[in-house]
């Protein structure tokens, strides 16, 4: 089979490494790799520590409870208000 390259489990990591220069000009290493086990991986490029890249569902589960937080808040503020009136 030539189709069965694709491995099970794969990490996109990413290295974050910015730096400010002098004349407020920002430079970066946007490096990026998949990597087939996880673990702690350095940028080839600038030596930096990779941090891993999560992918879809966890970045809106991070999103959707920001929401329910910020509506938890709300309601709060809510209750607040009626009973000091
Ligand atoms: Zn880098």
């Amino acid at each position: 089979m030539k189709n069965s390259k694709v491995p099970p489990l794969s990490y996109l990591y990413r290295c974050g490494y910015t730096e400010t220069a002098n004349n407020g000009f920002k430079k970066g290493c946007n490096f990026e790799h998949v990597f087939l086990q996880e673990g702690s991986h350095h940028c080839p490029l600038c030596g930096n520590a990779l941090s891993p890249v999560s992918d879809g569902p966890s970045v809106s589960e991070v999103l959707r409870k920001g929401q329910r937080l910020a509506e938890r808040q709300k309601k709060e503020e809510g209750k607040i208000k009626n009973e000091q009136e």
